[in-house]
């Protein structure tokens, strides 16, 4: 029996082979290979798929949430409020632009951000607050738009895992005052490579975006804002974005069966994620199980790849030392309960069935 993969990127972009390659020849016989009419296409056409204001193509996802938090006027000493069991992303971002993350536990059922552990945890330095879409589930956006609106506090959505995804009819990365989107590879919308993007909603916030993702440029080579970088979507990325932009609601949906499909193996010791409604996009498919290592073990022997997203909270991680006394009971349970399944749309139905099947099967001890 082959083995079912975590993801299948050959099987993903296979179909697509004649349709990229036009794209990079297109790139190529153009002979403009950074901050082009690829770009500006891309920023457009996904500014348009979100209903935001704007779009900022960077580097990656990390690079977005850095430079998304600074243009939003987050600096150094500055309070930052967030999840730890996110996979360290944005405490990646914040350590880079040295401003203080202030962990808060997450919602038992969505493992989502807890609108009212942020509203406790507002003071007079906080800045901005960070909210995770994670496994692509938005979180309650409605509930942390009012937080921030009331505190004067900028929201950013983490969009990584859940582009496509709405709530109340409006998607992921137009509630925030900015949004960061990855495209790695393995993302719902992927790139062949590093690409990352941020939304906002003023003209102004765009535009220190475009400042500060090119050496705090406002136009060649005269500096005037900072820190500053060189975080840019080339535009060989960003044409292999644009093929495949147009054909991420129907992955989703497809997603989202096979999400449906895992909801219904009854077993009691495994606790399944909530699968249904728009505002989740199935990025991952994540279950419980108090004997998670246990499953794990018995899903490898039936030859299914499985992983844990994310094994180490942020306040656990070893650079975080300073962290780790603080208590998150909720994220530090489910860190030892999580198990991600297969779930990505070139999945067969036949491969479905296997991992139903073997989740069926299992017989903890
Ligand atoms: C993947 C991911 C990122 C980071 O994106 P990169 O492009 O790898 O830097 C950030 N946040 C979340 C939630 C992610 O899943």
């Amino acid at each position: 029996m082959n083995k079912i993969a975590l993801n299948d990127l050959g099987r993903h972009t296979a179909p697509l082979r004649d349709a990229l390659l036009a794209a990079c020849a297109r790139v190529l016989d153009r002979g403009w290979f950074i901050l082009g009419p690829e770009l500006t296409g891309l920023e457009q056409e996904i500014a348009a798929y979100c209903g935001a204001g704007h779009a900022v193509g960077v580097a990656n996802g990390t690079d977005a949430i850095e430079l998304a938090l600074r243009a939003l006027g987050v600096v150094e000493g500055d309070e930052v409020i967030l999840s730890a069991n996110a996979g360290m992303y944005s405490t990646t971002a914040l350590r880079a632009i040295g401003a203080k993350p202030v962990y808060v536990d997450v919602d038992e059922r969505s493992l989502n951000i807890d609108p009212d552990q942020v509203a406790a945890a507002i003071t007079p330095r906080s800045r901005a607050i960070i909210a995770t879409h994670l496994y692509g589930r938005m979180a309650d956006m409605p509930a942390l738009r009012a937080i921030a609106d009331k505190a004067g506090v900028p929201l950013l959505e983490d969009c990584a895992q859940a582009i496509g995804a709405q709530q109340d009819g409006r998607h992921a990365g137009a509630w925030g005052d900015a949004a960061s989107f990855s495209f790695y590879p393995t993302k719902n919308l992927g790139a062949l490579g590093d690409a990352g993007l941020v939304t906002c909603r003023e003209p102004a916030v765009a535009e220190r975006l475009r400042r500060l993702r090119q050496y705090g440029w406002a136009s060649k080579y005269v500096a005037v804002d900072g820190p500053a970088r060189n975080s840019r979507l080339d535009e060989m990325q960003a044409a292999m974005l644009r093929v495949q932009l147009p054909l991420l609601d129907g992955w989703n949906e497809r997603r989202r069966e096979v999400a449906r499909r895992y909801a219904q193996v009854r077993h009691p010791r495994l606790r399944h994620p909530d699968v249904e409604g728009t505002d989740y996009v199935a990025h991952l498919y994540v279950v419980r199980s108090a004997q998670r290592d246990a499953l794990r073990a018995h899903l490898e022997a039936h030859d299914i790849t499985v992983d844990i997203h994310y094994p180490i909270l942020d306040t656990q991680q070893p650079v975080m030392q300073a962290f780790a006394g603080v208590e998150l009971p909720i994220s530090a349970q489910a860190t030892g309960e999580i198990l991600s399944l297969p779930c990505y749309p070139e999945l067969t139905d036949a491969e479905i069935d296997r991992v139903c099947a073997a989740l069926q099967d299992w017989q903890p001890a």
